[in-house]
């Protein structure tokens, strides 16, 4: 019987999603969709202190924007429901209590002063960070060093009390990762962690084993910074679960900036979250603009985001997002640091917007025209700007650019490109040129441009003298498609109206 793949992603509620999440994302959502799999999204809100309004459901929203939605999950529902951790306590009691009577966890009573009397009594030169370990529990209060009497008598008085793992002493933990191979732990290294909290919420370590198993988690890909609590899951596998029915580890390489790890700084620049973020994160309040702000599309966002730890093995770096469930296979993921750089990233987007037929995104730059108070014609009109702008963007964003002039007037003239070489036999040049237009019957690209190519002859001007100053006053700068060709897309009116403008700027 082959079992049916299931993968999760289970973010932390407690801030916004940046790039290595998504990626987390979209490697469990690739290898799921390939083996015909299910995708679970699962909140991981058992620590309370670090909750943060408004994060799951900006989770959602990325998702969706991502197109990559679970096929389980608090929204969704699903057949292990409920999938938000502080819903499950009730849960995870009986794990820990089933630990501690087979000797693999003990109650500790310690007071958080005792916590601290204790990493300062026990800090020494070769231990200068003292932890709660095979060294020092049996120096602590706790069900191992308490006898079971006063143990019981504590409980029953209401005694605060934590649940720790009794990490063994002189073990090597080891374990196949599907990315790392070979990994092995010293268990002394690691510390008691603890399983269940004073107020009965189970931590990360304990809810993430159990429901891992009650969700039937057959994978579990998660970044790279996991790696190290590993040990202290494949215990708990083993103790509660056995190794037979353990998810296969896959952790994931980080992402790096240019110049190494993403700091926290470079987050601002290149690790930044999909979307601004309606409040302040509490991991830096830089991150406000998101890709989508930035003008990427969901498209482009997902196949960079694939290419960055992962390759096809073959040239092929444009992928949709089936062609990427076809392709994807986690044996190309790379071990080491995947490097983003922004430029490439940009790359990517160009690639898509040339790709995508641009009533996809049309929706897009609309709202960001609107964002910029520039007034929209009919339908049919945008779509055509568009479509002959669209190989000059690498972001949405750029559409303001190159798009907004066919809109209304340039708000400003790069008159220092055309003042130089500006003379009173251009004036007139113009002058002419808006009185043969203003007698066009046909308002075409070809007549446009061959009255002007005519009129340049008839008065002894090269005509590309005349061609700059004459998309500067359309456009406002030395960009935009062939001049005549926008001024056939802007009508009459506007022509006439922005060379007039232009003249009176020109000429001073
Ligand atoms: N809750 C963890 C996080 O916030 C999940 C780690 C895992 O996937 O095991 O990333």
């Amino acid at each position: 019987m082959t079992i049916k793949v299931r993968v999760r992603f289970a973010p932390s509620p407690t801030g916004g999603l940046h790039l290595g999440g998504v990626r987390t994302v979209l490697y469990n959502y690739l290898f799921a969709k390939k083996h015909g799999g299910d995708f679970i999204l699962r909140i991981e809100d058992t620590d309370q202190t670090r909750f943060v309004e408004g994060a799951e459901k900006y989770i959602f929203d990325c998702l969706k924007w991502c197109g990559l939605e679970p096929d389980e999950s608090p929204l969704h529902g699903g057949p292990c429901q409920p999938y938000r951790q502080s819903e499950r306590k009730p849960t995870y009691l009986q794990y820990a209590l089933q630990l501690i009577e087979q000797g693999n966890a003990y109650y500790a009573f310690d007071t958080p002063e005792e916590l601290e009397k204790m990493r300062s009594d026990y800090k020494t030169a070769e231990n200068p960070s003292p932890q709660y370990d095979a060294r020092i529990r049996m120096k602590m209060s706790n069900s191992l060093t308490l006898p079971a009497q006063k143990v019981k008598e504590l409980i029953d008085a209401g005694t605060r009390y934590v649940i720790r793992i009794k990490m063994p002493e002189n073990e090597t933990i080891r374990f196949d990762d599907l990315i790392h191979h070979e990994v092995s732990f010293d268990s002394g290294l690691v510390d008691d962690k603890v399983l269940l909290k004073a107020d009965g919420m189970p931590t990360y370590h304990l809810a993430v084993v159990v429901d891992d198993y009650l969700m039937g988690i057959t994978h579990a890909f998660r970044g790279e910074e996991w790696l190290s609590s590993a040990p202290v899951h494949i215990l708990l596998w083993k103790y509660l679960f056995g190794l037979g029915n353990m998810p296969q580890w896959a952790h994931l390489p980080l992402i790096l900036g240019p110049s190494g790890k993403l700091s926290k700084r470079d987050g601002a620049k290149y690790g930044f979250p999909v979307f601004a973020m309606n409040w302040t994160d509490p991991r830096s309040n830089e991150f406000t603009e998101g890709f989508k702000e930035k003008g990427f599309l969901p498209e482009a966002f997902i196949n960079l985001l694939a290419m960055l730890g992962w390759n096809s093995g073959t040239e092929q770096e444009i992928f949709t997002k089936e062609e990427l469930i076809k392709n994807f296979s986690i044996e190309r993921v790379h071990k080491s640091g995947a490097k983003f750089d922004f430029e490439k990233a940009k790359w990517f987007n160009q690639e898509w917007i040339k790709k995508l037929p641009v009533t996809n995104y049309a929706d897009s730059v609309k709202e960001l025209f609107a964002a910029k108070n520039i007034p929209l014609k009919d339908d049919t009109y945008f779509i055509e700007v568009l479509e002959l702008v669209k190989d000059r963007c690498a972001l949405l964003t750029d559409f303001i650019e190159q798009a907004g002039y066919f809109f209304q007037a340039p708000a400003e003239l790069d008159a220092a490109s055309v003042m130089p070489k500006w003379n009173e036999s251009k004036k007139e040049f113009f002058d002419q040129y808006c009185q043969d237009l203003e007698q066009l019957n046909e308002w075409d690209v070809s007549s446009i441009e061959s009255l002007f190519k005519n009129l340049a002859t008839e008065k002894n001007i090269k005509p590309g003298e005349l061609q700059l100053p004459l998309r500067i006053m359309l456009v406002g700068g030395k960009f935009g498609p062939a001049v005549f060709e926008i001024a056939g897309m802007i009508g009459k009116v506007a022509t006439i109206e922005r060379i007039n403008k232009g003249l009176s700027i020109f000429t001073q």
